[in-house]
Protein backbone atom coordinates (compact mmCIF):
# COMPACT_ATOMS: atom_id res chain seq x y z
CA UNK A 1 0.00 0.00 0.00
CA UNK A 2 2.83 2.54 0.41
CA UNK A 3 4.20 3.21 -2.51
CA UNK A 4 8.00 2.93 -3.62
CA UNK A 5 9.75 6.62 -5.16
CA UNK A 6 9.53 4.57 -8.25
CA UNK A 7 6.16 3.91 -8.29
CA UNK A 8 5.05 7.14 -7.28
CA UNK A 9 6.85 8.62 -10.05
CA UNK A 10 5.77 6.21 -12.40
CA UNK A 11 2.23 7.15 -11.41
CA UNK A 12 2.74 10.34 -13.22
CA UNK A 13 2.51 12.38 -9.83
CA UNK A 14 5.36 14.56 -11.01
CA UNK A 15 6.70 17.97 -12.47
CA UNK A 16 9.82 16.92 -12.50
CA UNK A 17 11.66 13.49 -13.46
CA UNK A 18 14.46 12.99 -10.68
CA UNK A 19 15.92 10.49 -11.80
CA UNK A 20 16.36 12.52 -15.09
CA UNK A 21 17.67 15.93 -15.31
CA UNK A 22 15.02 18.28 -16.31
CA UNK A 23 14.86 19.33 -19.77
CA UNK A 24 15.63 23.42 -20.90
CA UNK A 25 14.15 23.84 -23.57
CA UNK A 26 15.80 27.25 -24.22
CA UNK A 27 18.78 25.42 -25.16
CA UNK A 28 19.49 26.49 -28.51
CA UNK A 29 21.29 22.91 -29.29
CA UNK A 30 18.03 21.14 -27.83
CA UNK A 31 16.05 23.04 -30.51
CA UNK A 32 17.97 22.22 -33.24
CA UNK A 33 18.00 18.92 -32.47
CA UNK A 34 14.19 18.39 -31.63
CA UNK A 35 13.83 19.84 -35.24
CA UNK A 36 15.62 16.73 -36.63
CA UNK A 37 14.40 13.20 -36.77
CA UNK A 38 15.66 11.78 -33.62
CA UNK A 39 18.45 9.33 -34.41
CA UNK A 40 17.73 6.16 -32.34
CA UNK A 41 19.72 3.64 -34.03
CA UNK A 42 22.09 0.99 -32.43
CA UNK A 43 25.10 2.79 -34.36
CA UNK A 44 24.21 5.88 -32.27
CA UNK A 45 24.46 4.01 -28.81
CA UNK A 46 27.51 2.30 -30.37
CA UNK A 47 28.90 5.86 -30.84
CA UNK A 48 28.08 7.37 -27.23
CA UNK A 49 29.46 4.41 -26.28
CA UNK A 50 33.04 5.23 -28.04
CA UNK A 51 32.33 8.96 -26.58
CA UNK A 52 32.96 7.24 -23.02
CA UNK A 53 35.45 4.70 -23.39
CA UNK A 54 37.73 8.14 -24.32
CA UNK A 55 38.04 9.23 -20.49
CA UNK A 56 38.71 6.87 -16.96
CA UNK A 57 35.37 7.62 -15.56
CA UNK A 58 33.13 6.98 -19.29
CA UNK A 59 35.09 3.60 -18.87
CA UNK A 60 34.40 2.65 -15.72
CA UNK A 61 30.34 3.90 -15.87
CA UNK A 62 30.69 1.53 -19.20
CA UNK A 63 32.54 -1.43 -17.12
CA UNK A 64 29.54 -0.74 -14.31
CA UNK A 65 26.67 -0.99 -16.81
CA UNK A 66 28.41 -4.23 -17.92
CA UNK A 67 28.77 -5.40 -14.59
CA UNK A 68 25.26 -4.50 -13.55
CA UNK A 69 23.56 -5.62 -16.48
CA UNK A 70 21.69 -2.61 -17.00
CA UNK A 71 19.56 -2.05 -20.91
CA UNK A 72 20.03 1.46 -22.29
CA UNK A 73 17.42 2.33 -24.85
CA UNK A 74 16.46 5.45 -25.97
CA UNK A 75 13.13 7.07 -25.53
CA UNK A 76 10.99 9.87 -26.29
CA UNK A 77 10.61 12.59 -23.02
CA UNK A 78 10.83 15.68 -21.87
CA UNK A 79 13.99 15.52 -19.97
CA UNK A 80 17.73 13.91 -20.56
CA UNK A 81 17.25 10.79 -19.33
CA UNK A 82 16.35 8.72 -16.40
CA UNK A 83 17.53 4.95 -14.67
CA UNK A 84 15.21 2.78 -13.95
CA UNK A 85 15.66 0.13 -10.37
CA UNK A 86 12.85 -1.57 -10.62
CA UNK A 87 13.39 -2.60 -14.67
CA UNK A 88 17.52 -2.08 -14.38
CA UNK A 89 17.07 0.19 -17.46
CA UNK A 90 18.88 3.36 -18.58
CA UNK A 91 16.35 5.62 -21.17
CA UNK A 92 18.02 8.30 -23.13
CA UNK A 93 16.28 11.00 -24.65
CA UNK A 94 17.20 10.44 -28.64
CA UNK A 95 16.61 14.53 -29.86
CA UNK A 96 19.43 15.26 -27.53
CA UNK A 97 22.96 16.33 -28.90
CA UNK A 98 25.64 13.44 -28.47
CA UNK A 99 27.61 15.62 -26.74
CA UNK A 100 24.24 16.57 -24.09
CA UNK A 101 23.80 12.35 -24.27
CA UNK A 102 27.44 11.46 -23.26
CA UNK A 103 27.35 13.11 -20.04
CA UNK A 104 23.18 12.08 -19.50
CA UNK A 105 24.41 8.35 -20.04
CA UNK A 106 27.17 9.07 -17.22
CA UNK A 107 24.64 10.71 -14.77
CA UNK A 108 22.29 7.88 -15.10
CA UNK A 109 24.65 5.24 -14.68
CA UNK A 110 26.35 6.51 -11.84
CA UNK A 111 22.29 6.58 -10.17
CA UNK A 112 22.55 2.76 -11.03
CA UNK A 113 25.65 2.68 -9.20
CA UNK A 114 24.25 4.77 -6.61
CA UNK A 115 21.16 2.70 -5.72
CA UNK A 116 23.70 -0.54 -6.20
CA UNK A 117 25.24 0.79 -2.98
CA UNK A 118 22.42 1.79 -0.62
CA UNK A 119 18.55 2.48 -0.88
CA UNK A 120 18.58 6.67 -1.61
CA UNK A 121 14.73 7.29 -1.61
CA UNK A 122 13.20 4.79 0.99
CA UNK A 123 9.83 5.94 2.52
CA UNK A 124 11.35 4.33 5.69
CA UNK A 125 14.03 7.32 6.09
CA UNK A 126 13.20 10.10 7.68
CA UNK A 127 11.98 13.49 6.13
CA UNK A 128 15.15 14.86 7.24
CA UNK A 129 17.63 11.69 6.11
CA UNK A 130 15.22 11.07 2.51
CA UNK A 131 16.37 15.41 1.61
CA UNK A 132 20.03 15.03 2.16
CA UNK A 133 20.17 11.97 0.58
CA UNK A 134 17.63 12.66 -2.19
CA UNK A 135 19.63 16.28 -2.92
CA UNK A 136 22.90 14.01 -2.78
CA UNK A 137 22.53 11.39 -5.26
CA UNK A 138 21.51 14.22 -7.64
CA UNK A 139 23.99 16.88 -6.91
CA UNK A 140 26.66 13.77 -7.02
CA UNK A 141 25.27 12.51 -10.52
CA UNK A 142 25.48 15.99 -11.46
CA UNK A 143 28.89 16.07 -10.24
CA UNK A 144 29.99 13.03 -11.93
CA UNK A 145 29.09 14.52 -15.73
CA UNK A 146 31.12 17.34 -14.79
CA UNK A 147 34.16 15.02 -13.92
CA UNK A 148 33.93 13.15 -17.39
CA UNK A 149 33.73 16.76 -18.86
CA UNK A 150 36.23 17.63 -17.28
CA UNK A 151 38.54 14.53 -18.26
CA UNK A 152 37.18 14.96 -22.56
CA UNK A 153 38.40 18.49 -22.86
CA UNK A 154 41.14 17.72 -25.07
CA UNK A 155 39.94 15.00 -27.10
CA UNK A 156 35.96 16.58 -27.15
CA UNK A 157 36.12 20.06 -26.19
CA UNK A 158 32.42 20.38 -27.61
CA UNK A 159 31.42 18.49 -24.44
CA UNK A 160 32.60 21.24 -21.91
CA UNK A 161 31.34 23.60 -24.12
CA UNK A 162 27.90 22.30 -24.08
CA UNK A 163 27.68 21.92 -20.64
CA UNK A 164 28.63 25.20 -19.87
CA UNK A 165 25.62 26.23 -21.95
CA UNK A 166 23.50 24.03 -19.78
CA UNK A 167 21.73 25.57 -16.69
CA UNK A 168 24.50 23.90 -14.73
CA UNK A 169 26.85 25.38 -15.84
CA UNK A 170 27.74 26.91 -12.45
CA UNK A 171 28.81 23.37 -11.46
CA UNK A 172 31.37 23.28 -14.48
CA UNK A 173 32.22 26.83 -13.94
CA UNK A 174 33.03 26.15 -9.64
CA UNK A 175 35.05 23.10 -10.84
CA UNK A 176 37.27 24.81 -13.15
CA UNK A 177 37.96 27.39 -10.48
CA UNK A 178 39.25 25.04 -8.30
CA UNK A 179 40.89 22.72 -10.12
CA UNK A 180 43.01 26.19 -11.70
CA UNK A 181 43.58 27.03 -8.31
CA UNK A 182 44.62 23.54 -6.97
CA UNK A 183 45.39 21.29 -9.30
CA UNK A 184 43.08 18.56 -6.83
CA UNK A 185 40.46 17.06 -9.16
CA UNK A 186 38.97 15.50 -5.55
CA UNK A 187 38.23 18.72 -4.50
CA UNK A 188 37.09 19.93 -7.26
CA UNK A 189 34.61 17.44 -7.84
CA UNK A 190 33.70 18.13 -4.52
CA UNK A 191 33.05 21.97 -5.16
CA UNK A 192 31.13 21.14 -8.50
CA UNK A 193 28.93 18.99 -6.51
CA UNK A 194 28.07 21.77 -3.73
CA UNK A 195 27.37 24.11 -6.37
CA UNK A 196 24.77 21.99 -7.41
CA UNK A 197 22.91 23.30 -4.42
CA UNK A 198 22.42 26.50 -5.63
CA UNK A 199 21.12 26.06 -8.56
CA UNK A 200 17.38 26.09 -9.45
CA UNK A 201 16.75 23.25 -10.43
CA UNK A 202 17.42 21.92 -6.43
CA UNK A 203 13.68 23.74 -6.00
CA UNK A 204 12.12 21.20 -8.16
CA UNK A 205 13.66 18.06 -6.59
CA UNK A 206 12.72 19.27 -3.56
CA UNK A 207 8.58 19.56 -4.75
CA UNK A 208 8.72 15.77 -5.81
CA UNK A 209 10.64 14.78 -2.63
CA UNK A 210 7.56 17.00 -0.63
CA UNK A 211 4.97 15.29 -3.06
CA UNK A 212 6.06 12.11 -2.01
CA UNK A 213 6.42 12.27 1.55
CA UNK A 214 3.29 13.91 1.91
CA UNK A 215 1.33 11.24 -0.30
CA UNK A 216 3.14 8.59 2.09
CA UNK A 217 2.08 10.37 5.66
CA UNK A 218 -1.76 10.60 4.32
CA UNK A 219 -1.14 6.55 3.47
CA UNK A 220 0.18 6.02 6.99
CA UNK A 221 -2.43 8.40 8.68
CA UNK A 222 -5.29 5.54 7.35
CA UNK A 223 -3.47 2.69 8.57
CA UNK A 224 -4.84 1.31 11.88
CA UNK A 225 -1.84 1.28 13.82
CA UNK A 226 1.92 2.52 13.54
CA UNK A 227 3.54 1.43 10.97
CA UNK A 228 7.12 1.22 12.88
CA UNK A 229 9.20 1.25 9.90
CA UNK A 230 7.87 4.01 8.32
CA UNK A 231 9.73 7.51 8.35
CA UNK A 232 11.73 5.92 11.33
CA UNK A 233 15.41 5.85 9.95
CA UNK A 234 17.20 8.55 10.56
CA UNK A 235 20.41 7.44 8.26
CA UNK A 236 22.94 9.57 9.10
CA UNK A 237 24.44 12.36 6.69
CA UNK A 238 28.00 10.95 7.28
CA UNK A 239 26.94 7.29 6.52
CA UNK A 240 25.42 9.03 3.08
CA UNK A 241 28.01 10.87 2.17
CA UNK A 242 30.95 8.42 2.56
CA UNK A 243 28.55 5.93 0.35
CA UNK A 244 28.10 8.54 -2.08
CA UNK A 245 30.61 10.65 -2.29
CA UNK A 246 33.38 8.47 -3.97
CA UNK A 247 34.90 8.13 -7.40
CA UNK A 248 34.69 4.76 -9.23
CA UNK A 249 38.17 3.56 -7.34
CA UNK A 250 36.96 4.25 -4.21
CA UNK A 251 38.60 7.98 -3.25
CA UNK A 252 36.06 9.80 -1.12
CA UNK A 253 36.32 13.38 -3.24
CA UNK A 254 34.17 14.75 -1.03
CA UNK A 255 35.33 14.47 2.99
CA UNK A 256 33.45 16.96 4.79
CA UNK A 257 30.14 15.27 5.88
CA UNK A 258 28.57 18.18 7.79
CA UNK A 259 28.35 20.79 5.15
CA UNK A 260 25.54 18.82 3.57
CA UNK A 261 23.47 19.80 7.10
CA UNK A 262 23.44 23.21 7.14
CA UNK A 263 20.54 25.47 6.30
CA UNK A 264 22.03 26.42 2.86
CA UNK A 265 22.48 22.61 1.75
CA UNK A 266 19.21 21.02 3.46
CA UNK A 267 16.67 23.45 3.05
CA UNK A 268 13.43 23.67 1.28
CA UNK A 269 11.10 26.32 0.74
CA UNK A 270 8.42 27.99 3.43
CA UNK A 271 5.70 26.73 0.69
CA UNK A 272 7.37 22.99 0.15
CA UNK A 273 7.41 23.23 4.26
CA UNK A 274 3.58 23.75 4.91
CA UNK A 275 2.52 21.55 2.44
CA UNK A 276 4.89 18.69 4.19
CA UNK A 277 3.94 19.76 8.11
CA UNK A 278 0.91 19.83 6.86
CA UNK A 279 0.27 16.34 5.53
CA UNK A 280 3.06 15.31 8.74
CA UNK A 281 0.64 16.59 10.58
CA UNK A 282 -2.17 14.55 11.27
CA UNK A 283 0.10 11.40 10.95
CA UNK A 284 2.11 12.27 14.10
CA UNK A 285 -0.62 13.29 16.26
CA UNK A 286 -2.49 9.80 15.65
CA UNK A 287 0.73 8.32 16.30
CA UNK A 288 2.31 10.09 18.86
CA UNK A 289 5.78 11.11 16.40
CA UNK A 290 7.55 13.94 17.03
CA UNK A 291 9.31 16.55 15.19
CA UNK A 292 12.62 15.78 16.36
CA UNK A 293 12.12 11.87 15.67
CA UNK A 294 11.09 13.05 12.31
CA UNK A 295 14.30 15.45 12.07
CA UNK A 296 12.00 18.18 10.97
CA UNK A 297 14.10 20.48 13.26
CA UNK A 298 17.00 19.65 11.21
CA UNK A 299 15.51 20.70 7.44
CA UNK A 300 16.25 24.87 7.25
CA UNK A 301 13.29 26.76 5.57
CA UNK A 302 13.68 29.92 3.75
CA UNK A 303 10.87 32.11 4.03
CA UNK A 304 9.48 34.00 1.06
CA UNK A 305 10.28 37.06 3.13
CA UNK A 306 14.13 36.41 3.08
CA UNK A 307 14.04 35.19 6.96
CA UNK A 308 15.51 31.65 7.64
CA UNK A 309 13.54 29.03 9.99
CA UNK A 310 12.96 25.08 10.24
CA UNK A 311 10.59 22.60 9.83
CA UNK A 312 9.62 22.28 13.29
CA UNK A 313 8.46 25.73 13.89
CA UNK A 314 6.87 25.33 10.50
CA UNK A 315 4.72 22.21 11.89
CA UNK A 316 4.00 24.46 15.46
CA UNK A 317 2.11 27.03 13.32
CA UNK A 318 0.21 24.36 11.55
CA UNK A 319 -0.66 23.20 14.70
CA UNK A 320 -1.98 26.29 15.98
CA UNK A 321 -3.63 27.12 12.80
CA UNK A 322 -5.62 23.61 13.11
CA UNK A 323 -6.34 24.27 17.08
CA UNK A 324 -7.57 27.97 15.57
CA UNK A 325 -9.59 26.19 13.41
CA UNK A 326 -11.00 23.59 15.48
CA UNK A 327 -12.30 26.49 18.36
CA UNK A 328 -13.84 28.53 15.01
CA UNK A 329 -15.84 25.00 14.27
CA UNK A 330 -17.00 24.54 18.21
CA UNK A 331 -18.10 27.98 18.08
CA UNK A 332 -20.10 27.79 14.98
CA UNK A 333 -21.53 25.12 16.42
CA UNK A 334 -22.15 26.83 19.79
CA UNK A 335 -24.18 29.47 17.67
CA UNK A 336 -26.69 26.48 16.78
CA UNK A 337 -26.18 26.81 13.17
ZN1 LIG B 1 19.48 12.45 -11.83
Amino acid sequence: MVLSYHEFLAIGNISHYPSGQQADRSRPLAKAFKKQKADQSPERLERLKKMLAESKTGQQTLEFLEQKGSKIIFEKMNYYGYFSPDNNLVALNPAMSDEDLAVTFVHEVRHAWQDSKMETTSPEMTPKAFLVSGFAIEADACAAEVMYAHEMREKNPKIWAAHQKSGYAPMSTAFDKTFKETGDVEKARADALLTWYDLKVKSSYADTYVDYMSQIARELKKQKELEPQYFAENRSTKQIVDTLCKDYDGNQFLKDDKIMETSAKLSISEKQAYKLSRALFPYMTKYKRTAEQLGLDKIAVNRSNGEKTNCAVILKQVKLEKSKSAVKAAAQKGKGR
